[in-house]
């Protein structure tokens, strides 16, 4: 049996260009989120996309239902960290407004624009400038509403089998609005066929990807809050970019969407498709041989070292010492605690032994100081192909009689 196998290739698509950021083709994995504040709320806006760029975002979409939304892009695009889309729904007019502010790419789903005309217009105006424009064929809208005729069979058809009925609605709808683009002789889109449901999802993107090469935008629309919206939002993308489909996604969760960007970056690092340029945080879920508060400690260093810290050390936060020194081995940086004091690890040194109240500075420290070696060449990460350095498990602290403990599964 294969262990740690790469995944199978990246499907191939076109790439289009979105200011400063490629998606599709040999491109990374772009991440992207969407404001949650008003767009014509300039300065609100401009700090909550630079808070999102700083979490990791690749590209952030505004919402701009009014005039005075896409007046405010005037100001947003040229002081905005990373490229920015218009999300447009009904008023075509703001996509032109958007284009003309300088966006870098529109969201638009024709089916909310009746009229053939306008569509045509903005793709006119983004082909004039190399803007892309994201095609939506997302579960909400999808069935007919016009059409009563239309409608009561794609209703019938939901009824015999949601699932395939949907899957079915969207590549309809989607060959149909692309045949709009097509005959326009544009190619620069991106697709989207979301739903709330991960299996449809899962399904609706890997039939999209067998009859088109256009770029997917992943997601799980609605997925509600992050407690419940991550299992569904991770099932569902992380099936498909484990399988070669994607080459953009967005999480959404009813939350600052700063958790979308975390979740992720997270995810891509997971699957190897992004570079880490933090620390990996290990750490155990405790039981009732912990002695001191690990959680805490855990929540201090991802609001501490990780900010701090920008290389993708192994950093390892253990309870006990049953575990601990197993964890420590495989660890650049590691700390395990017992009777209130931790033991610090690096790569499988110790180094020091502090009471609980240092143990965050004292792992601070130290991870400052190896970030420092590794920086200068005296030190080499563990994990990476390059690491030549060898390892030494550390000894198990022994009990208070003497004994040593077992490892069992944390
Ligand atoms: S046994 Fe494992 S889970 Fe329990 S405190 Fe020790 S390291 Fe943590």
């Amino acid at each position: 049996m294969e262990f740690n196998r790469p995944l199978p290739p990246r499907r191939k698509t076109r790439q289009v260009t979105v200011g400063n950021v490629k998606i599709g083709g040999d491109a990374p994995v772009a991440r992207q989120t969407m404001t949650s504040g008003y767009t014509y709320e300039v300065d609100q806006c401009l700090a909550e996309i630079n808070k999102l760029a700083r979490a990791g975002a690749d590209l952030v979409r505004v919402a701009v239902p009014d005039k005075r939304d896409t007046e405010a892009l005037r100001t947003i695009i040229p002081n905005s960290p990373v490229p920015i889309v218009a999300d447009v729904h009904f008023h075509f007019e703001r996509a032109l407004e958007a284009i003309e502010a300088g966006v870098h790419k529109i969201r638009l789903n024709p089916g909310n624009i009746q009229d053939r005309a306008k569509v045509r217009r903005v793709i006119a105006a983004c082909k004039e400038r190399g803007i892309p424009i994201r095609v939506g064929a997302n579960e909400g809208g999808i069935v007919e509403r016009r059409d009563k005729e239309q409608r009561a069979a794609e209703m019938a058809e939901l009824d015999k089998d949601y699932a395939a009925g949907l899957i079915r609605i969207m590549l309809d709808k989607l060959d149909e609005y692309l045949r709009i683009f097509e005959a326009e002789n544009f190619h620069d889109v991106v697709i989207s066929a979301k739903s709330p449901d991960p299996r449809i999802v899962i399904d609706a993107y890997t039939a999209i990807s067998q009859r088109y090469d256009y770029p997917l935008h992943l997601g799980v629309t609605h997925a509600g809050p992050p407690e419940t919206g991550r299992i569904r939002s991770i099932l569902a993308l992380g099936t498909l970019l484990a399988n070669g489909i994607g080459d953009t996604i967005r999480i959404s969760y009813a939350a600052d969407p700063v958790h979308e960007v975390e979740d992720g970056k997270e995810l891509l690092c997971c699957l190897g498709l992004r570079p880490r340029n933090e620390p990996e945080l290990i750490a155990c879920p405790t039981c009732g041989r912990i002695e001191v508060d690990l959680f805490k400690l855990v929540a201090d260093v991802r609001r501490t070292i990780m900010q701090e810290i920008k290389i993708p050390l192994k950093l390892a936060v253990m309870g006990c010492v049953v575990n601990g020194p197993g964890e420590c081995e495989g660890a650049d940086v590691a700390i395990f605690a017992g009777k209130g004091r931790g033991i610090i690890y690096v790569q499988g040194e110790q180094k020091a032994t502090v009471t609980e109240d240092r143990m965050l500075s004292a792992l601070l420290h130290e991870c400052r100081v190896f970030a420092q070696r590794v920086a200068a060449g005296e030190a080499k990460l563990i994990g990476g192909k390059a690491s030549d350095v060898v390892i030494r498990p550390p000894a198990p602290l022994p009990r208070a009689d003497g004994s040593l403990p077992l490892p069992v599964g944390g």
